[in-house]
């Protein structure tokens, strides 16, 4: 019977059947265009015995439109597709647009025009053509995307077109990436990364669900064990997923994939070009594209034949999506090795206690790298407790880190300070009337930046011009800056230090791959004395010069309490220690804290990572808490309070009495307003024994809302706000 069922992107009737025309076959994962009503809808073809349909008999079917000229979705992906789905609670069809990341790629091949300067001079240049010009040299984009590059119209852009001045070029959509060479340069590994290595290539070649966790220092050389499975992956014509957490580190990532493989790998994040979208998404689709690096979204797409997953920097917080399909990267991809029957290594210098804890149960085969490459040692961690040793009033950086820091400017040395706090101040108020800035929008302070001249929210986006006067008041110059933001810092060394060629390191300083690429190679051919920056250099770079590195408030991470806050803060200290001494001369590292006492903190003194993770498993074994027991919450938000709020306690008022889970609240959430929503969650802390998804899907699916309440389940949540 030519019957199908096809999962539909369509929100209320997801699941639906259809006839096939005569003569045509159509299989389980083929994209296909079905009729709904007067419109079209995309579609994938599934086995119908996996989804429940309402029966429909035969003579009332519609027949398909069309089916897509894109190979069908394998059954490994459909099944990661349910599995996520069943997992996190999650829509079905949300997790399978997710692999149908662009509409555009699914509408076969072909070629499309771009556009690029052609040499030919304006006769006379009107400014904006001018700019125009400035702003193109060497792109090569859509109009719209040129408009968007040079700040100009489409229209001045078309016009530069018909003076000749921009050249058309035509594209070929499916022009083929450069195959990496798995022989372009093969490094000498040392007697310790071979041993790793080859533990990798051996379970590369023979095939299979294997997780590894690659345990290593930082600066062991991690990347170039988990490069040698590559290699072996490429020569078996196998394609290969590296996943990072953020597409900062991607830059680096490509300069090393090059030299070791002679050309870059496939780039794969949400700012790609449409055009980049489509032919990589058509690459990864036929299996041309070899080597695919990229964000979590990575994850899900149409590989022709995966051989191997990587997961660089695994313990990463970012990994986790805390919007729309509240996914954690790092625990799907070994889901999606186990479907493909494929290996897949997480690799980290400070593992999360979850990973450690599947490595112990011998789920993970665990291979460990203790020591540096090349003899470098592990620097040695110091504490200043700021109080004994407090900086000057007004200051933020105590004594003996400043005199280190001049040490290492006297050297032609680097230092980096490290401070996860973006812009000026974390919070400003009038001295005159004690007025706050606070975000309209969100639970929030506003945060002054001051090289950009505004107060911004780093939760919604708002943003006002820093005012003159105070806003209630009216006041004028009354503003005080309370606590320090990595500007603040930079202002200081540029006092304490007035030669030192300080540069600032955040998302705001650098938002781009340029920006980047000029960082590094400034910081490696020392242009750079101090790089004072946030979580973003905690990870991936590797300045031999880099002598010293200071944590400016090691107490900041331990704020807000949540259940990882003490393995978040270990992780984060730990990592950004690891970029001291990387190269021939010997790091140090000065943590400042109110408490040393801490057990995070004295861990990293002594350097015993063992004693921090068996404290911190011990004591979330105590409460219930991941990996011991589970986590889960149920997050109520809506744009009027009184709506919000009625509709969580709808939902405390039915909960499920249970022996094996406990649930909490609801309660505001610590983020009560967030991006104009206000907000109550629960929290669910259930045994692993339990059915928590069930439970979970029964209790919620019982209750309706009113339309603008939004519920969101969020399994194994790593954000408590
Ligand atoms: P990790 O990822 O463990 O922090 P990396 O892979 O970044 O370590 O290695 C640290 C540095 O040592 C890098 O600059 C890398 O190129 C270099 N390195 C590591 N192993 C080798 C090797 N076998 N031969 C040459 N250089 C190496
Ligand atoms: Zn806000």
């Amino acid at each position: 019977m030519n019957r199908v069922r096809i999962l539909a992107f369509n929100p209320v009737l997801h699941v639906l059947d259809y006839r096939v025309p005569e003569g045509k076959a159509v299989e389980p994962g083929s994209v296909v265009i079905a009729p709904l009503g007067p419109r079209q809808i995309l579609g994938i073809v599934w086995e119908p015995e996996r989804l429940p349909a309402d029966e429909v008999p035969e003579y009332k079917l519609r027949p398909l439109l069309e089916v897509l000229p894109v190979p069908p979705l394998s059954a490994p992906l459909r099944r990661l597709i349910e599995w996520t789905a069943d997992y996190y609670c999650a829509a079905l069809p949300s997790v399978a647009r997710m692999t149908l990341s662009s509409t555009a790629a699914l509408r076969g091949g072909g070629t499309m025009t771009e556009y690029r300067l052609s040499g030919r001079e304006p006769v006379r240049p009107t400014p904006q053509r001018a700019a125009a010009m400035d702003a193109l040299h060497g792109e090569q984009a859509t109009i719209r995307e040129l408009a968007a590059l040079a700040g100009v119209s489409d229209g001045v852009l078309r016009g530069m077109v018909t003076a000749g001045i921009l050249e058309p070029v035509t594209v070929d959509l499916d022009r083929p990436y450069p195959p990496p060479n798995p022989r372009h340069a093969i490094p000498e590994l040392s007697p310790e990364q071979a041993a790793v290595a080859n533990r990798f290539v051996t379970a590369v070649k023979t095939g299979g669900f294997s997780p590894f966790l690659l345990d290593g220092v930082t600066g062991s050389g991690k990347t170039e064990c988990y490069f040698e499975a590559i290699a072996t992956a490429i020569d078996a014509g196998q394609q290969v997923l590296v996943l990072l957490p953020e597409i900062a580190l991607t830059e680096n990532f490509l300069r090393r994939f090059e030299a070791r493989f002679g050309v870059p790998p496939v780039l794969w994040h949400s700012s790609l070009k449409s055009t980049e979208r489509r032919r990589a998404w058509r690459a990864i689709a036929s299996g041309q594209a070899r080597v695919i690096v990229g964000a979590r979204s990575a994850l899900f797409l149409p590989y022709a034949r995966l051989g191997l997953i990587v997961v660089d920097e695994a313990h990463e917080v970012s990994f986790k999506q805390d919007d729309g399909v509240r996914y954690n990267a790092r625990d799907v991809a070994v889901i999606r090795a186990r479907f493909e029957a494929i290996p897949v290594i997480l690799a980290s210098a400070t593992p999360a206690l979850e990973s450690l804890q599947l490595a112990e149960a011998g789920v993970y085969e665990k291979v460990d790298l203790p020591a540096r490459f090349g003899g470098a040692t592990m620097p040695a961690i110091k504490v200043v407790d700021l109080r004994i040793e407090p900086p000057d009033r007004g200051r933020w950086l105590a004594p003996r880190l400043i005199a280190e820091m001049k040490e290492r400017l006297a050297r032609g040395e680097q230092s980096l300070l490290f401070l996860n706090r973006r812009g000026y101040a974390p919070l400003t108020l009038c001295r005159h009337c004690g007025y706050r800035f606070q975000c309209p929008n969100c639970t929030a302070w506003l945060v002054e930046h001051r090289l950009s001249r505004r107060m911004a929210c780093h939760h919604c986006g708002h943003e006002v011009p820093t005012p003159e006067v105070c806003p209630e008041c009216h006041t004028p110059d009354c503003l005080v800056a309370c606590g320090p933001g990595v500007e603040r810092i930079a202002d200081e060394v540029a006092e304490l230090l007035p030669e030192a060629r300080v540069a600032l390191a955040t998302s705001d300083t650098l938002n781009s791959p340029e920006k980047i690429g000029a960082f590094v190679a400034a910081a490696e051919e020392g242009l750079i004395d101090v790089i004072i920056g946030t979580q973003l250099v905690t990870k991936g770079y590797h300045f031999p010069e880099l002598t010293l590195v200071g944590v400016v408030d090691a107490d900041l991470g331990l704020e807000g309490g949540d259940l990882r806050a003490g393995e978040r803060s270990y992780q984060q200290i730990a990592q950004v220690s690891g970029r001291a001494g990387r190269g021939a001369k010997a790091g140090e590292v000065l943590i400042q804290t109110r408490h040393p006492e801490a057990a995070v903190i004295t861990a990293l003194a002594a350097g015993d990572r063992d004693a921090f993770y068996a404290a911190e498993a011990e004591a979330r074994r105590d409460a219930g808490a991941p990996p011991f027991g589970r986590w889960a919450a149920i997050i109520v938000s809506s744009e009027d309070e009184a709506e919000a709020r009625d509709a969580a306690r709808a939902i405390g008022g039915t909960r499920p009495i249970l022996d094996d889970v406990a649930i909490l609240g609801p309660a505001p959430a610590p983020m009560s307003l967030l991006r104009g929503r206000y907000r109550y969650r629960l929290l669910i802390n259930a045994r692993r024994s339990a059915q928590l998804q069930d439970v979970i899907r029964a209790w919620l699916g019982a209750l309706t809302f009113p339309q603008g309440v939004r519920v969101n389940v969020d399994i194994d949540p790593y954000s408590f706000v």
